[in-house]
């Protein structure tokens, strides 16, 4: 009993917590939604509760826990609504327990179905290969198109995964870290997300590299203290000024991130003591949106007053946002101690929108937002996603180059600007018109001078592309460009000119072999490939087309005994010409029913006796040694043995086309013996139009009745429909189509 007690205390314990947990979620998600939308949360956490009542995490708590604190997450840190928060509460429901879609959309409406299905499909925790996370990845970005909220929730998840990853087993920390490092944290970071972003990084590297990770956090706290000193003696006589101004204002020092300084100290390869920025200053104002820019310019000219500003390092992000929302005026200045300091002015709205991102949008969409530019980005991601052929780790990776890269600010001709990485060139920006402009680009002007398509681009110039219809990618322009549009295209546009090429190739190819009368198969084009050294089909065609392989040692290499195998088999002496000449040579103008090999060559051959292919039967050739080319049924009960021990004597074969002729077929029936049982099989094969009968014999046994008869029939449709019409007679127990074994005799 005693045992009992403690379960029941501990149940206890546990539904008071969950309570507790479900009640913060309450207090968060009051901040987000109207009132009316709680009663929907309650519904969804009830429902969340009774599918995982069962189910554990790896550290023994509850499996509730989980998606109460992803929704926490979801209202909390990204200021997502109440369909969200449904969402994050619902996310494992249908991956994990017995409910389904159709379930959530009964109870929780289509839109939440959407979202969960979208969840559900990025199947997270599999024991996968890198390949196929990178394919789980790009799904997960295919669902940006349906609801960017899926991403949000798959991050918030992710978020609360990392943050409880000290269960999980060390591999799968591993695995699981270098993956968020990979792909979730730049993610966070082209949505928005700075906070989550560094959490993800700080968190990775903790479990990645634990020693360095600890050894950096030491520090920092050390030197916490001399760092306030000195931030706080650098930011008073600025705070004292923007009061007598009459600002409403936040000033603070911002200390950078574990993971950010690690990353510095590794490219720069530099000691922690040597990475002298490890804060900057922000200054929040809280100014109405018409004042905005004109206050953070004045803040601005304060800070610069009393500061002097390194004019290589402003950034204005307010007149030119970032592609991913991010807005703020950056300024780096000289400090009285001889260090550089960055100062961030930036107004309340858009230090929301800095931190939670995208969500931040939402919120303030009825005000005067412009948030086209994420839409852009968005678009952008949707098309390259939409060029599904290609290659995923390639995929990922031109991805991630777009995911970290800094930005510059082109105009077009008409005055539009077009947002692109740092160091983008002058063809980049011709595909990011339009992949067609980057594939016909011919030259460029830049600010109205000629320069060449591989000239880098600055922030400010103004760019015309010049086309050519002419004009096609080549592969040095893989050399020219930085984005991923610009090398998926030009990678796009060369496989197509290759593949052209290769089929240019082949057909050449083909004339020589009909020419030297060498059939056209797989086999002998391994063989010639072999004797010029290339191993890709593709690339050998291709080198055809291009007349860089020369096709006159193709003669001597066909003369050459051996080289071209047609059969291994012991041949007559005197059958110098080789197998296949000897049936090129016999053109059969009665049934050109079947084309033989890979060309539309057309030999002679028979029909073999112990399968008696019929128009529609799966078939191949086989060379015989003194019959010529025999065709059999693919099932035929010789093929195994024939295609396993002289694979070199098979070859493709297939019907040209349906015409009416007769094939000879067997057919084996038993039933019960019965007087007029003949006569009805009789009836029945004469019923149906264009079948004769051949051959007929029956005898019974002890009331069996076993019969076997020969008719000429057109083929596999007409043998199908008459055998069950056979079937269907009383008294008939079985019919089947005779196939011998003994082929050679057949
Ligand atoms: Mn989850």
């Amino acid at each position: 009993m005693a045992i009992d007690d403690k379960i029941e205390i501990d149940l206890e314990l546990e539904k008071r917590q969950i309570q507790n947990a479900y009640r913060s979620l309450l207090r968060a998600a009051k901040k987000v939604t109207e009132k009316e939308e709680l009663k929907k949360i309650r519904k969804a956490f009830e429902f969340s509760l009774e599918a995982h009542k069962n189910d554990r995490r790896k550290s023994g708590e509850l499996y509730i826990f989980h998606p109460i604190s992803v929704a926490r997450i979801v209202a909390d840190e990204m200021g997502l609504g109440s369909t969200a928060i449904i969402c994050a509460l619902l996310h494992d429901t249908v991956e994990d327990t017995n409910v389904t879609l159709k379930d959530i959309e009964r109870e929780f409406g289509k839109t939440v179905r959407k979202v969960i299905d979208g969840l559900t499909k990025i199947d997270e925790f599999s024991e996968n290969t890198s390949s196929l996370q990178a394919e789980n990845f790009k799904k997960m970005l295919l669902t940006l198109s349906d609801d960017v909220r899926v991403i949000l929730i798959k991050l918030a998840d992710r978020l609360h995964n990392m943050r409880t990853l000290d269960s999980m087993r060390y591999d799968k920390q591993l695995k699981i870290a270098s993956e968020t490092l990979f792909l979730y944290a730049p993610l966070a970071h082209r949505l928005g997300l700075y906070l989550i972003k560094s959490e993800l990084e700080d968190l990775s590297l903790k479990y990645k590299e634990p020693e360095v990770y600890n050894e950096i956090q030491l520090k920092l706290q050390k030197t916490a203290d001399v760092r306030q000193r000195f931030i706080r003696r650098f930011y008073t006589p600025i705070k004292k000024k923007l009061q007598e101004e009459g600002f409403d204002f936040d000033i603070a020092g911002r200390t950078k991130s574990v993971f950010s300084i690690w990353n510095k100290m590794q490219k720069k390869q530099v000691t922690f003591e040597q990475v002298y920025d490890l804060f900057a200053i922000r200054i929040i104002l809280n100014t109405d949106l018409e004042n905005e820019k004109a206050q953070c310019w004045k803040v601005y000219s304060i800070v610069t007053d009393f500061y002097h500003p390194n004019p290589d390092r402003l950034r204005d992000w307010i007149s030119t946002p970032k592609a991913n929302g991010y807005e703020s005026l950056h300024t780096t200045v000289m400090s009285p101690t001889g260090k550089w300091v960055e100062v961030q002015i930036r107004t309340q709205r858009m230090h929301e929108i800095a931190e939670k991102g995208f969500a931040a949008h939402w919120k303030y969409k009825d005000g005067k937002v412009k948030d086209n530019n994420l839409d852009v980005w968005l678009e952008r991601i949707r098309e390259m996603l939409n060029q599904d052929d290609e290659d995923v780790m390639e995929f990922i990776s031109d991805f991630r180059l777009n995911l970290f890269a800094d930005e510059i600010y082109i105009f077009t001709p008409n005055g539009d600007i077009i947002n692109l990485p740092a160091n983008a060139t002058a063809l980049d920006f011709a595909y990011e018109i339009h992949t067609q402009v980057g594939n016909h680009a011919s030259g460029v002007k830049v600010n109205e001078k000629l320069v060449p398509l591989s000239s880098v681009l600055k922030s400010g110039d103004q760019v015309e592309v010049i086309t050519n219809k002419k004009q096609r990618p080549r592969p040095e322009w893989f050399n020219y460009v930085i984005t991923g549009k610009a090398r998926s295209g030009i990678r796009k546009e060369l496989k197509a000119a290759e593949k052209e090429l290769a089929a240019q190739g082949k057909e050449i190819l083909e004339r020589r072999f009909n020419n030297l009368k060498v059939n056209f198969t797989s086999e002998n084009i391994d063989q010639l490939q072999k004797y010029y050294g290339i191993d890709n089909t593709l690339e050998f065609y291709s080198l055809i087309a291009q007349g860089k392989k020369d096709l006159k040692k193709l003669r001597d290499f066909v003369v050459k005994a051996g080289n071209i195998q047609f059969d291994k088999a012991p041949l007559p002496e005197s059958d110098k010409s080789g197998p296949l000449q000897k049936f090129i040579s016999r053109p059969n103008l009665n049934k050109e029913t079947i084309i033989i090999g890979q060309a539309n060559d057309k030999f002679d051959y028979i029909l073999a006796k112990c399968c008696t292919p019929i128009p529609g039967d799966p078939i191949f050739g086989f060379i015989t040694i003194n019959e010529g080319i025999k065709i059999h049924r693919t099932n035929c009960p010789n093929a195994t043995q024939l295609m396993s021990n002289y694979a070199y004597r098979v070859i493709n074969a297939r019907w040209e086309s349906r015409e009416h002729k007769e094939f000879s077929v067997k057919l084996h029936f038993t039933g019960v013996d019965d007087i007029g049982l003949v006569n009805k099989i009789t009836t029945a094969i004469s019923k149906k139009s264009n079948i004769n009968i051949k051959a007929l014999k029956f005898d019974t046994n002890d009331g069996v009745f076993n019969g076997e008869t020969t008719i000429e029939i057109n083929d596999t449709e007409q043998l199908a429909g008459l055998i069950s019409a056979l079937k269907k007679i009383e008294g008939v127990f079985t019919v089947e189509r005779i196939k011998t074994k003994d082929f050679y005799n057949a």
